[in-house]
């Protein structure tokens, strides 16, 4: 299943990532162990190690490595913390932060992605991720409060129900644009509930949609 070839590219992989200027230690080492190929149809085992954004079903894609690993640096995940991801796709994000702190749940609104992704992350043994199926929009409210959430779609509105889920002192990542081009923000929820706002770089995403289908 995981083979030294794999290995190898991923370690090819990682040095990208570094080079592209990805510093932390726990998030590469993270990237080095995950077995992106079991994320993507055999026929395309070849792209695993891309530093490339791919297809997967229901038209939806596997985020691009090294926004994987941007966004996962920016919610500096710590091992006790509770993170919600928003956009399970193909399950890959939520595995390389399954190995980076103690829970994560992760909301998908395709009822086919959600399923086989479900049966993926078990077949592969992360079992630390909680797959839920819902609107992202609504976040998870029987769950919270959050650590940490992560939007994996890209949003033109920063939704309410997330801010309110997540804790005091937590981040949120999420990228925002009215078009196609995203700015990646990191809101921090503040001692008097207030919230603090960085802008990062701009990234391109599939489309965070409201319901479920
Ligand atoms: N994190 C994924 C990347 C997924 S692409 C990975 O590592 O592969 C974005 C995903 O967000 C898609 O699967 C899409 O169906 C999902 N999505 C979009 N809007 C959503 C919403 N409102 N709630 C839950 N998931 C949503």
């Amino acid at each position: 299943m995981d083979s030294y070839r794999h290995k190898g590219l991923r370690s090819k992989l990682v040095q990208t990532l570094v080079q592209k200027g990805i510093t932390n230690r726990r998030v590469l080492q993270a990237i080095s162990e995950v077995p992106r190929h079991l994320f993507l149809d055999k026929a395309f085992e070849e792209w695993a190690y891309k530093d490339q954004a791919f297809p997967i079903s229901s038209g939806q894609t596997i985020s691009q490595p090294y926004t994987v690993a941007y966004q996962t640096e920016l919610l500096d995940p710590q091992p006790n913390d509770k993170i919600l991801e928003i956009g399970t796709g193909s399950g890959y994000q939520a595995s390389v932060l399954s190995l980076l702190c103690k829970r994560i749940y992760s909301v998908e609104r395709h009822l086919s992605l959600y399923q086989s992704t479900a049966k993926r992350l078990k077949d592969i043994g992360y079992n630390s991720v909680r797959t839920l199926y819902g609107d992202g929009y609504l976040g998870a409210e029987k769950f919270a409060p959050f650590d940490k959430i992560i939007i994996t779609a890209g949003a033109t509105e920063l939704p309410q129900a997330l801010i309110t889920q997540l804790k005091i002192g937590g981040y949120l990542v999420i990228p925002i644009g009215q078009h196609e081009d995203k700015i990646m923000i990191r809101i921090t929820k503040k001692e008097d509930g207030s919230l603090g706002k960085e802008e990062f770089g701009h990234f391109r995403f599939v489309p965070f949609l409201q319901g479920v289908t």
